[in-house]
């Protein structure tokens, strides 16, 4: 793997005609890989996920928003999720981490074994209800599922473009994706014009993987003789922000009937970053009281 950053890239083109999102995610796939020992199937989805969600993290504006991508499908593949906030902060999990397929070529192509399913996006900015848009799966390879909910859920013409390369050790060689937005001002002949760059454009994680850089990526395919500019960088990293007192508190909502089961203490485990937290049979007494004591008081 060649130097990495995570890195996502917010950008205009055409002064503001389209927006424009590019993220060089490789790190923090092979961090979720490493995290979950992932099989390669689904890496290649985390991978396309993680791309995917990492780019809709650029149009979070509240302090403290966040945006995750859940796929529920029928097939052995199941799907995953991953969420991403403001900071560019990322953590997910695959719901059929370590599936292998006989035919070598099988373990390459997600959306066969997802089949059927859905693709929900929800939002959650500061203390608003979340959002939740969601839509059937058009083919379960993500980028073309993910421009089918701009256009269904958000009225948004949007071209994704997502990719990511594996060894056969299953080492992350290269993964990111580019996501651009037609605004209503937009001149339909530079529409035209981007659609048409994008069908020539190489697997872009074979381009990453030959050595090129986002921007390079941008200006000599998909963005070729179009004016355009980066606005803001952001760094990505794959970061869980789970905590003792998290658990602690999920525990409490349970309930006291629920935490009578545990006497014996438990070992929850974190789903996405697999840190295990221990509470202890005294722990348990210690959140059963503090149950009553608060359902006291109401
Ligand atoms: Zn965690």
């Amino acid at each position: 793997m060649k130097d990495h950053k995570g890195r996502l890239l917010r950008g205009s083109i055409a002064g503001d005609q389209f927006r424009l999102f590019a993220a060089d995610t490789t790190s923090i796939v092979q961090e979720a890989r490493d995290i979950h020992d992932i099989y390669p199937l689904s890496t290649i989805l985390m991978g396309r996920m993680i791309s995917a969600v990492a780019l809709m993290s650029g149009e979070l504006k509240a302090p403290r928003a966040q945006v995750s991508i859940r796929v529920d499908a029928e097939g052995p593949l199941k799907g995953g999720i991953v969420i991403a906030n403001k900071e560019g902060n990322l953590k997910g999990y695959a719901f059929q981490p370590q599936l292998w397929l006989p035919d070598i070529q099988d373990n390459l192509l997600v959306g066969k074994h997802l089949g059927k399913g859905t693709l929900s996006v929800i939002r959650q900015s500061g203390m608003k209800a979340p959002y939740t848009g969601r839509v059937e799966l058009v083919d379960g390879e993500i980028g073309s599922d993910l421009a089918a909910f701009y256009e269904r859920s958000e009225q948004t013409a949007s071209a994704v473009n997502l990719g990511v390369l594996i060894d056969q050790d299953a080492r992350v060689r290269a993964a990111g994706g580019f996501l651009i937005q037609q605004l209503p001002q937009a001149d339909p002949e530079l529409a035209r014009i981007i659609t048409d760059n994008l069908a020539l454009t190489p697997n872009i994680s074979d381009l990453m993987d030959m050595g090129l850089s986002l921007e390079e990526i941008l200006n000599r395919f998909i963005l070729k003789n179009l004016e355009w500019k980066i606005n803001k960088e952001t760094s990505l990293s794959y970061l869980c922000d789970c905590s003792r007192e998290r658990f602690a508190r999920g525990l409490l909502l349970l309930g006291k009937a629920e935490l009578e089961t545990m006497r014996e203490g438990i070992d929850p485990v974190c789903h996405y970053c697999n840190n295990t937290y221990h509470f202890s049979e005294e722990d348990i007494q210690d959140l059963i009281t503090s149950w009553e004591d608060h359902n006291e008081k109401i």
